[in-house]
Formats: C-alpha cells, structure tokens, sequence
C-alpha cells in the first residue's frame, strides 16, 4: 500500500473504496455487455457495430484495469467474485437477448449514459479530497461520454439508411 499516496487523501478512504468498487463492477458487466453483444448482434451494418462494440469492450476492460490499480494504491481489495458485481453495480447488466442491431445500441446508450452520471457524481466527491483518483475519473468519463456519441452516430447512420430504402 502507498503509505504518502493514502495519507494524503482528505476524505473518508473506506467510502471512496466502496464507490470505486461499484464503479469496477460496473466496467465488467460494461466489458461483458459489449463482449457479448458484439457477438450475438445481427442486422444492417453489423461489422461496424461489432468492430465498434470490440473496441469499447477492450476500453472498458481498460477502466477495470485502472480502477483496480487505484483501489490497491489506496489500501483496498478489488471487487473479489462475479457473484458481486450485478449486486454492487450502479448501472446494472441488460442482457442483448434481442440481437436486432438497433435494440444492441440502444441498450449500450443507456449503460454509457448510467456511466456518465456515475463517473460525474465521483468527480464532484472526489475533487476536493482524491485529485489522483479525481485525475483517473475525469480519464474515464471523456471515454464514456465518447462511447455515448459513437454509438449514437451508429444508431443514427442506421436509421438514415432504413429511411431512405
Ligand atoms: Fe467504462
Ligand atoms: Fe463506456
Ligand atoms: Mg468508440
């Protein structure tokens, strides 16, 4: 544990690792979402919504992998079995149980947007007491609110292309 990078957190250190421990579960049912659906997913355009999907779940692995490092840095114990994560979780897993490329998209909007607002809530705790852990969120959240949009863009090329059959 990092004895200096600990002490000087000014706020409450058991609290910050609880909430970073959701946020971890989170980006695994985040990488599995977007694992999964990225091979189940069929319709129009599917090759560029699967390479998209591919990409965001090697991203999100990419948070997971950070949010560990930092709740180790801090003294902590990452998120130890699967079992916890959906019960932990702030955004929840939504199963692609309809592949339809639209319904994946869709379902993948809504987990980026839960996210946004996760990762903005733990900026505003984290930015007067933790600016290395406030430094790491603010990282991932320009990669969430960028996985929002790049998603939204597929959604939209989708449907022009529909429209104008
Ligand atoms: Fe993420
Ligand atoms: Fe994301
Ligand atoms: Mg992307």
């Amino acid at each position: 544990m990092a004895q200096k990078g600990r002490e000087i957190v000014k706020m409450n250190v058991d609290d910050l690792l609880n909430l970073l421990n959701k946020a971890l579960a989170d980006e695994w049912l985040a990488y599995y979402q977007y694992w999964v659906g990225a091979k189940v997913v069929k319709g129009p355009m599917k090759d560029a919504v699967i390479s998209e999907l591919n990409i965001h779940a090697t991203e999100e692995l990419g948070h997971a992998e950070l949010i560990s490092t930092r709740i180790i840095q801090l003294g902590g114990t990452p998120v130890l079995s699967p079992d916890e994560w959906t019960k932990i979780s702030n955004c929840g897993y939504d199963a692609p149980v309809d592949p339809y490329v639209e319904e994946v998209l869709k379902q993948n909007i809504l987990g980026e947007q839960c996210a946004i607002k996760t990762y903005n809530n733990l900026l505003d705790i984290t930015r007067e007491g933790d600016p290395v852990t406030y430094n790491m969120i603010l990282q991932i959240l320009s990669d969430e609110v960028e996985h929002e949009e790049d998603l939204d863009s597929l959604k939209e090329d989708i449907e022009l292309m529909l429209s104008r059959k």
